[in-house]
């Protein structure tokens, strides 16, 4: 975390960055930066676009509904994309917005909503799923920006997932073993499938294929059921620990 910069303001375009270009900003942007944050020409600002890295650049021109941005030099490159991808059943607005959010945070690569045979929401507002990766990479100076995928049937789900692809399934049913241990004893993979359910849990058939497929951990998050919102945040926090990029 040395060359993080916490304090100039960060701002996801979606020009390409490169050394000498300038980037116009749209209204939107203008007014956060101009307006909301009231930096005026001359102020500095990081830019990321999810593919460049991370660039700094002055306000060349500042209006009320539009800019410029002149772009110095490159301050981070663009890092690999994660390893581990969330599949959930998409949850209810607000605990949607911070499921998303601390995905992004967590450092999950790609955001995948599941419907299951329990799932209770039927439509699922992906516009605003990616409007929420952006502000927490913004927030939290992420630069692989999540990819946010088209909601997929459960069985559609199993069947597409790579046989070298690790599934790890968070299943309140699995004994209540050392999770930690769980994780370490996992066989050999290339990235993660982090599975967790609706609030009306995986049905007795869906809880069959996924242990059916191999390749499976079975992670229990404790002897307390979480709603799927914390268990996401919690299994993250594990798989990361164990054996993705926290170590
Ligand atoms: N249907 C269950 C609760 C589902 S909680 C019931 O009402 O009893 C939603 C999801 O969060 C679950 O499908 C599971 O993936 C995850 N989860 C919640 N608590 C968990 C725990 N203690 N261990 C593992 N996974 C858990």
């Amino acid at each position: 975390m040395s060359h993080y910069d916490f304090r100039t303001p960060r701002l996801h375009v979606d020009a390409p960055l490169r050394a000498g270009a300038a980037v116009t900003l749209d209204r939107d942007r203008a007014n956060y930066l101009f307006n909301v944050l009231r930096l005026g020409a001359g102020d500095a600002v990081l830019l990321f676009n999810g593919r460049d890295g991370e660039w700094r650049a002055t306000v060349a021109e500042a209006g009320k509904r539009a800019g410029t941005l002149a772009l110095a030099a490159q301050e981070r490159p663009q890092p690999e994309g994660g390893r581990v991808e969330l599949l959930f059943a998409p949850l209810k607005h607000a605990r949607l917005d911070y499921m998303v959010q601390k995905a992004v945070e967590m450092g999950a690569a790609r955001i995948q909503p599941v419907i299951t045979r329990h799932t209770q929401v039927a439509r699922v507002n992906l516009e605003r799923m990616r409007a929420n990766v952006i502000e927490a990479a913004q927030q939290c100076g992420v630069l692989a920006l999540a990819e946010v995928g088209e909601p997929v049937a459960f069985a559609s789900m199993i069947a597409s997932l790579a046989p070298d692809r690790l599934v790890v399934f968070c299943d309140e049913d699995a004994d209540i073993g050392d999770p930690v241990a769980a994780l370490e004893a996992s066989p050999s993979h290339d990235g993660i499938a982090l599975v967790v359910g609706p609030e009306g849990g995986f049905s007795a058939e869906e809880r069959a294929m996924l242990l059916a497929r191999g390749h499976v951990v079975r992670l229990s998050l404790g002897p307390r059921i979480l709603r799927a919102d914390t268990a996401a945040v919690a299994a993250l926090a594990l798989v990361q620990a164990v054996l993705g990029d926290w170590r």
